[in-house]
């Protein structure tokens, strides 16, 4: 998707603070935190929303999840604790339409659920 930020900011066209790199995934800190620890973690494979999301794409999004595990970990946050939030389409919130789940952490943050 060339009018992608998030796929400009893996092919390194945009600038971006890494965290975590491998052959699938790309983790890099939010340009506008809300928390002390906000990192993106996004798949390399230009994919909208969880909307677009098929079988085919299970390991993938196990991946995104143990690999945040082990960023919170290397974060030093993991024993207080994180949460990990995705936003699909625009009334939830999603403004970069291309998959990503925010790991905050660093404070005590409201109940939503
Ligand atoms: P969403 O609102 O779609 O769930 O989250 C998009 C996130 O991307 C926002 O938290 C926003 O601050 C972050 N973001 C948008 N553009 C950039 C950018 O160019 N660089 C970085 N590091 N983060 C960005
Ligand atoms: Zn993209």
């Amino acid at each position: 998707m060339s009018d992608c930020i998030f796929c400009k900011i893996i092919k390194g066209e945009i600038p971006s603070t890494k965290v975590y790199e491998d052959e699938l995934l790309y983790a890099f800190r939010d340009i506008n935190p809300v928390a002390p620890v906000h990192i993106l973690i996004i798949p390399k494979e230009h994919i909208c929303c969880a909307n677009e999301l098929q079988e085919s794409h299970k390991e993938l999004v196990g991946h995104i999840i143990l690999t945040a595990a082990k960023i919170a970990k290397a974060e030093g946050v993991a024993d207080d604790g994180y949460r990990l939030v995705n936003n699909c389409g625009a009334q939830a919130g999603q403004t970069v339409f291309h998959l990503h789940f925010h790991l905050l952490a660093g404070d005590k943050f409201d109940r939503m659920v």
